[in-house]
């Protein structure tokens, strides 16, 4: 893959088509722009795929930086005739999703979509049902499943898995992305680094399941880690420089978790953890988190979690800071429906094939307990500089999440196919069983 230097030249390419060396996977979406100002690139890009004079629709939400939204609507309107439509600021739900559709109408010919991945996930789901082509124009850094052909939507209190479209295009600008409050630099940290809870997973999932495991994309997303990990002291400071770099590694980043799998989405316990723990957020009435930053605390725990499981050390102690939202059951946590559907998801399809596994994930115990390791270093490693750009970060995972509590969303987390992660091995096995009562 090239990569032109931010900065230098305005508008360039970041990956036009990213073919891994491993032959088995590339690009779906292959028109990436990135730089600064790369923006102004938007009526170009739509050229190629859609007519001038044509309907667009144009998807964004309030929390978005109104007047670069507005600035790239008035571009947009000199060549097209653009339905606008601005979504509050919510949590991306299945029913914000499926209203853009008849926004879509049959005369319009593309999404374009700015904003953050909330923003991202309904259009993408839109631009599916609708056939169209997505324009996506990031306004954050934090968009990694940007690229991924599945949004996460909200469906009443569940988030739910969607199989989606893949942006056609993706437009990364620097001025716009770098311009997001500082959450949202701590979020994209947080994300690239909890990959790695991901990658071990995939691993696993290669050595029960005999999936396919691509090295080279695991080293490509552990060179991205490593760069942002470096850059932490810099981007605490809200230093440009290092947050285009981080930009750079999140782009990139996507573009890997895209080709990584373009049939599911590439994920791991992490993001089915760090779901979980939004739901529990919600139902506690707590301030939504962004996902990177759940993320990276679920990636925490599960990396260490995942050492104790493959032999390498005790499971770590959790003081019970704050018991006030202490857990009695999962049926009080979630109601009786919710706990039905979780349980179905953990469902093991077969107990022979479990067997198995089983006996395939002894087999392999060394490489296991060495590549969990691996991943709880480089967690360690991260901690210190996801602090730095997010001080209260320890401290609200202390107050609000008990040890207990933190188990009983390990045991919620669903997989997204059995025993695609390590954390559903866990429960097959009935580490998890005392906390599933
Ligand atoms: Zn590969």
């Amino acid at each position: 893959m090239e990569i032109y230097l931010q900065n230098t030249v305005p508008v360039e390419k970041l990956c036009g088509e990213f073919e891994c060396r491993c032959g088995g996977h590339k690009t779906l979406t292959r028109d990436i722009r990135f730089g600064a100002g790369a923006s102004a690139a938007l009526p170009a890009a739509l050229e190629t795929a859609v007519a001038k004079n044509v309907k667009l629709l144009m998807v964004t939400s309030e929390s978005t930086d109104k007047a670069a939204a507005e600035r790239l609507a008035a571009q947009l309107r000199k060549d097209y005739i653009v339905t606008k439509k601005i979504f509050a600021p919510c949590a991306p739900s299945l029913e914000c999703a499926e209203g853009l559709v008849p926004l879509a109408g049959p005369e319009t010919r593309a999404v374009v979509a700015v904003g953050g991945q909330s923003v991202c996930d309904v259009a993408k789901y839109a631009a599916r049902a609708s056939g169209l082509p997505l324009f996506f124009v990031p306004t954050t850094p934090a968009v990694l499943n940007c690229l991924q052909p599945y949004s996460a939507l909200f469906d009443g209190n569940m988030r739910e898995l969607y199989h989606t479209a893949a942006p056609h295009t993706l437009i990364a600008d620097l001025d716009l992305m770098t311009a997001a409050p500082p959450a949202h630099a701590a979020a994209a940290f947080g994300h690239i680094c909890a990959l790695s809870v991901a990658c071990f997973d995939r691993y696993f999932s290669s050595v029960v399941n005999k999936d396919y495991y691509c090295k080279e994309t695991a080293a490509l997303i552990r060179a991205a880690q490593d760069a942002v990990i470096a850059d932490s002291e810099p981007l605490a400071e809200h230093d440009r420089a290092a947050l285009c770099r981080l930009c750079e590694q999140a782009v990139r980043c996507a573009v890997y978790l895209q080709t990584a799998d373009p049939r599911h989405a590439f994920m791991g316990g992490e993001t089915l953890f760090a779901l979980t723990q939004e739901l529990y957020f919600i139902k506690n009435e707590r301030t939504r988190r962004l996902l990177g930053e759940n993320a990276f605390i679920a990636a925490r725990l599960l990396a260490r979690v995942y050492k104790y499981v493959t032999g390498e050390e005790r499971l770590p102690e959790y003081a019970p800071f704050d018991d006030s939202l202490r857990l009695n059951s999962i049926r009080e946590y979630l109601g009786v429906p919710e706990h039905a559907s979780f349980k179905n998801l953990a469902r093991v399809p077969d107990a022979a094939d479990f067997e198995n596994y089983r006996y395939l994930a002894r087999e392999y115990k060394d490489e296991l307990s060495r590549a969990a390791a691996d991943c709880c270093a480089l967690l360690t490693k991260a901690e210190k500089g996801f602090k730095r750009l997010y001080p209260d970060s320890g401290l609200w995972t202390r107050k609000y999440l008990t040890e207990k509590d933190m188990r009983v969303i390990l045991a919620l987390s669903p997989d997204i196919k059995p025993q695609y992660t390590m954390l559903t091995f866990m429960k097959h096995m009935g580490l998890l069983d005392p906390y599933l009562a």
